[in-house]
């Protein structure tokens, strides 16, 4: 096996990211970050057949006194709901779970955010364990203790601050990931290198092969960089009162593309999350070019990045420049004082920009 990385998260909480391939089957290594008798495993039907008996037998073999159900829902961001967190304490109830018992999050972003918000108000708040099975949420959701489910009128409405006990990312389990998938999860990568290091763009234009390759190695670097990154700025500002919104690099425009193509990506026929967020960061990066801020050849630079890793870097086709701006100022992320933005001062330099002016930002919008 290769060398395992680790990155340590603190504020509020402190635990560790541990990255490498054959996690998975390492039981000594999931059953120390358990703590109690009881152990929950959450996951979907896409990717419970691939990892869950594997899982639970990693688990069985190192702590053969640990009693472990499963509850497993069906794929996709449309059951991150209520109902589903109901079901899914009503698993907890009937598994006995006491107050050291442990939720065990196997999958996507969510079933992270669902299990993570489950153990959450499980007993006012147990351990969760996130075992990350996408990129996107190795690097972004399984980070940070955001979980939430959503309503009908919305993403993410119901939810809590609750950072994981720890979290076990095994690059293998990518490899029989979607590639759409995974290319979603690399937006988010280069999101990193775009915001907070020039020299980590430097890197991924070296790698782009070995990561859409699903190298191991290349993998693990990239997920505990961005990892370590997150974690900085997490830690500066667990709540979200200030630095931690740089992450949101590129998704103000993204969201608009999401919301205005109402949330396509999730039935397959429209950006998905990551997707948008690609677009998003070049027309940001273009916004910040034309006000002054970063060069041309930085946004060139971040789009022929995107392009090499298959990722889109226009508006889609049918989405006008005024509808697009009117999502961006129903965003929760808009204030009074006019449209925010994470701008770019330079390729691996970002900052926070209030009141920027709609004529700005429609003429990037209508450039398409
Ligand atoms: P996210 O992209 O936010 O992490 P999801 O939790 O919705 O989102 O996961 C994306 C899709 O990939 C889901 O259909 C899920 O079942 C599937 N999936 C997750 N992990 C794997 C994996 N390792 N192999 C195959 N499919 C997976
Ligand atoms: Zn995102």
């Amino acid at each position: 096996m290769s060398a395992i990385r680790r990155v340590e998260v603190s504020g509020g909480t402190t635990y560790s990211i541990e990255i490498g391939a054959g996690l998975l089957d390492d039981g000594a290594r999931l059953a120390r970050t358990v703590r109690g008798r009881h152990a929950l495993i959450v996951s979907d039907e896409n990717v419970a057949p691939l990892y869950l008996a594997r899982l639970e037998a990693a688990l069985h073999a190192s702590r053969p006194s640990l009693s472990v159900a499963h509850f497993v829902i069906p794929p996709g961001e449309h059951e991150k709901t209520l109902a589903r967190f109901g079901e899914c304490l009503g698993a907890l109830a009937a598994l006995g779970a006491t107050r050291d018992a442990s939720v065990i999050a196997l999958g996507g972003g969510v079933v992270g955010d669902l299990a993570g918000f489950a153990a959450a108000c499980w007993m006012r708040g147990i351990d969760c364990v996130q075992v990350p099975t996408t990129l996107l949420a190795m690097v972004d959701s399984s980070v940070g203790g955001k979980t939430a489910v959503d309503l009908p009128s919305g993403k993410n409405l119901v939810g809590a601050f609750h950072p994981p006990r720890a979290v076990i990312a095994d690059t293998t389990a990518l490899r029989t990931l979607p590639d759409r998938e995974l290319r979603a999860g690399l937006a988010e990568v280069v999101k990193y290198g775009a915001i907070f290091d020039a020299s980590f763009l430097d890197w991924l234009e070296a790698h782009a092969e070995a990561l859409l390759a699903r190298d191991d190695e290349a993998l693990a670097e990239a997920v505990a960089r961005s990892c370590r990154y997150k974690a900085d700025v997490v830690a500066r500002d667990l709540y979200e009162h200030g630095d931690r919104a740089m992450l949101n690099f590129g998704h103000t425009f993204g969201h608009a593309i999401e919301t205005e193509q109402g949330y396509a990506g999730t039935r397959g026929d429209g950006l998905n999350h990551g997707e948008a967020v690609a677009v998003g960061m070049v027309l940001a990066a273009r916004l910040s070019a034309a006000l002054g801020r970063a060069s041309a050849a930085d946004v060139d630079r971040l789009k022929h990045l995107l392009e090499r890793l298959d990722l889109p870097t226009s508006i889609p086709d049918g989405l006008a420049p005024q509808a697009l701006l009117e999502r961006m100022r129903l965003d929760k992320k808009a204030d009074a004082a006019g449209l925010r933005f994470i701008l770019w001062d330079k390729a691996g330099a970002a900052r926070i920009v209030a009141g920027v002016p709609d004529d700005a930002v429609l003429a990037v919008l209508a450039a398409g």
